[in-house]
C-alpha cells in the first residue's frame, strides 16, 4: 500500500492538518507540530492532542502515513555550546511534541557545522544529541533527512546517514528519510528508472533501506549534483517524471509516508492523484 501527501498547513491547530490533507486527496500527510520560525512553544493541552488524535481518526490517516517535520533553526550539529544546547532542548521538545499527539516519528535536517568544526566533530554531535532525545522520550523514531549539501549541512552523502545510524544505541527508534530533490542536488542521479535502481541499491547498500521511514517528493530545479535546494513541481524539474513513476510502482517504498513539498500548493492535488495512477499502472 502506497501513501502520497504533502507537506500541509497546520495554521489555527495541528488538529486542522488532516483535513487539509483529505481535501487534496492524500493518504499520508507532514506538518509542523509548532511554528517552524521560532524556538520554543506552548505545551500542548490534552483538549488539542485529542482533537488531533480525533481528525486524524475521522480522516483516516494512522501514525505510519504522518511524517512530522521539526523547526529549521534546530542545528544538532552546532559548533558552539550554547547554539547546540539550544538546539538539543527545542528537538528534545519536537519530540515530546509527536509523543503526546500520538505519532511515531519526526523527520528533521541533521545539522551544520558552520565551518568551525570538522564534519566529523558535528556527525558526533549530532549522533549525541539523537541518543540524547531517544533516552527522554518513547515511541518516537528519530527520522534523519539527506540534505542537498548546501552551505555547510551535513547528511548529503548516504555514508553520513549510515554514520549516524551506527552511532545510535536504540536502534529501533533511528530511521532516514530521501527528499528526492536533495538526493539528486547532492550528485545522486534518478533521471532513469536504470539511474534509480542503481541509486536505491547504493542507499541499500550503504544504509540500508530497512531505515527508510519516509520519502519527500519533490522535483530539483537545478542540476545534478549543483548542491543547491530548490524544489521544482514534479516533471517541471531536472529529475523528471520517470523517477516518481518508479517510487509509486516500488513495493520497497510501500507502508511509508511519501511527502510532496512542491513549491506550487495549487498542483498538489493532481500531483497526487498522478502518483496513485502509477501506482495502480
Ligand atoms: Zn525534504
Ligand atoms: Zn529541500
Amino acid at each position: 500500500m502506497k501513501f502520497f501527501g504533502a507537506h500541509v498547513s497546520a495554521s489555527g491547530g495541528v488538529w486542522n492538518a488532516p483535513a487539509n490533507a483529505r481535501a487534496i486527496g492524500a493518504t499520508a500527510l507532514a506538518l509542523f507540530t509548532k511554528n517552524q520560525r521560532q524556538w520554543m512553544a506552548k505545551p500542548l493541552t490534552d483538549a488539542e492532542t485529542s482533537a488531533f488524535r480525533r481528525a486524524c481518526e475521522e480522516y483516516g490517516y494512522a501514525p505510519a502515513q504522518i511524517l512530522p517535520h521539526d523547526s529549521y533553526l534546530i542545528n544538532l550539529g552546532h559548533p558552539e555550546a550554547e547554539g547546540l544546547e539550544k538546539s538539543r532542548a527545542a528537538f528534545d521538545d519536537e519530540m515530546l511534541r509527536c509523543q503526546e499527539l500520538g505519532l511515531d516519528r519526526l523527520n528533521f535536517h541533521p545539522g551544520s557545522h558552520l565551518k568551525q568544526i570538522s564534519e566529523k566533530e558535528s556527525l558526533d554531535r549530532i549522533a549525541e544529541s539523537i541518543n540524547r532525545a531517544l533516552d527522554r522520550t518513547h515511541g518516537v523514531t528519530a527520522v534523519i533527512e539527506n540534505t542537498a549539501g548546501q552551505g555547510s549541512n551535513l547528511g548529503f552523502r548516504f555514508e553520513h546517514l549510515a554514520y549516524l545510524i551506527e552511532r545510535v544505541e536504540d536502534k529501533t527508534r533511528v530511521g532516514y528519510c530521501i527528499d528526492t530533490c536533495h538526493a539528486f542536488a547532492a550528485g545522486y542521479d534518478l533521471r532513469t528508472a536504470a539511474a534509480c535502481d542503481a541509486t536505491f541499491a547504493e542507499l541499500d547498500r550503504v544504509v540500508g533501506l530497512q531505515y527508510l521511514r519516509g520519502m519527500h517528493l519533490n522535483d530539483a530545479m537545478k542540476p545534478l549534483g549543483s548542491r543547491v535546494d530548490r524544489h521544482a513541481p514534479l516533471g517541471d524539474g531536472e529529475i523528471g517524471w520517470e523517477c516518481f513513476r518508479y517510487i509509486a510502482r516500488d513495493s520497497r517504498f510501500d507502508g511509508i509516508p511519501l511527502i510532496l513539498e512542491t513549491p506550487d500548493e495549487s498542483r498538489w492535488a493532481a500531483e497526487i492523484a498522478a502518483l496513485k495512477a502509477f501506482a495502480e499502472e
